[in-house]
């Protein structure tokens, strides 16, 4: 798509969700400019929305660490993983009893949207609904077994999202949800799990509901090119991908996921989003 007609994709949008990590922060330091457009984005009369795969930390604790760098956050403007789950297994109508594969706060955030999380010995009795693997980053031996059992007995399979590795302080990685999938896949012969959160469809379902909003009128902002980008170029969302995370104007130029536009930083966005005037 030629410049221009990328821009005047981006001014006709009436939402704006942010990946988090490379994209407004790094380290957990906010990049450059990431407040500056924050106020920008709402200074033109648009939503913002705050998405991440990650489902190892609460909404609250989101709250908490947004808060702490002082961007303008509310509960409902993060989106989570967790979000999307909730919204596929509801239309699909699976539940109350589910078994999650998550930790605490995870558990927590189920129980408050109305799942039951049934323990291991009560697995062992009867079937949940599904089997949930969240970031786990207390997995149990007991868990896994748990899991397994289910899966090889036919019980739904979902997974929050498939990252292979999360980023954390210092540019370093730890094993993520999708390095889980491919121990479940080995144990039970090939297991696959319906994932959840970006690049996937319910992860669009979840934001163009939480929005009101058709997937065209929604930019989607993020550093990485097969997740955020992958999942906005697919379902027509307008694409934008930052250069400030993990992506070089190197790597995009040979990927086959193409964003609508490509900028530094999103301090680079901020006089583009000036509304059209009707
Ligand atoms: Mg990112």
């Amino acid at each position: 798509m030629n410049p221009s007609n990328a821009l005047s994709r981006l001014a006709a949008t009436e939402a704006v969700i942010c990946d988090l990590d490379g994209t407004l922060y790094l380290d957990g330091l906010p990049l450059p400019g990431a407040h500056d457009f924050l106020r920008a984005v709402l200074d033109s009369g648009r939503q913002l929305f705050y998405f991440t795969n990650n489902t190892s930390r609460s909404r609250r604790s989101y709250i908490e660490k947004l808060g702490r760098i002082r961007f303008p956050v509310c509960a409902e403007q993060i989106i989570t993983a967790a979000d999307c789950t909730f919204t596929y297994l509801r239309h699909h109508h699976l539940g109350p009893a589910i078994y999650l594969i998550g930790n605490n706060d995870l558990k927590r955030e189920f129980e408050e949207a109305g799942f039951a999380c049934w323990d291991e010995e009560r697995c062992s009795r009867e079937l949940p609904q599904a089997v949930v693997l969240g970031f786990d980053t207390e997995l149990t031996y007991a868990k896994i077994r748990t899991g397994y059992e289910l899966m090889v007995k036919g019980v739904p399979y979902i997974a929050t999202h498939a990252d292979l590795l999360c980023p954390v302080a210092g540019g370093r990685f730890i094993p993520d949800v999708g390095s889980f999938i491919s121990l479940f896949a080995t144990a039970t012969g090939g297991s696959e799990p319906l994932v959840m959160g970006k690049p996937n469809r319910p992860a669009v379902e979840a934001i163009c509901d939480r929005t009101g909003l058709p997937a065209e009128k929604i930019a989607f902002i993020g550093d990485r090119l097969y997740t955020d980008i992958r999942m906005a170029h697919k379902f027509g969302m307008v694409g934008v991908l930052v250069l400030s995370g993990e992506t070089s104007r190197e790597m995009a130029a040979a990927s086959p996921d193409h964003p609508l536009m490509t900028v530094d930083s999103v301090a680079d966005l901020i006089p583009h989003l000036e509304r059209p005037r009707l």
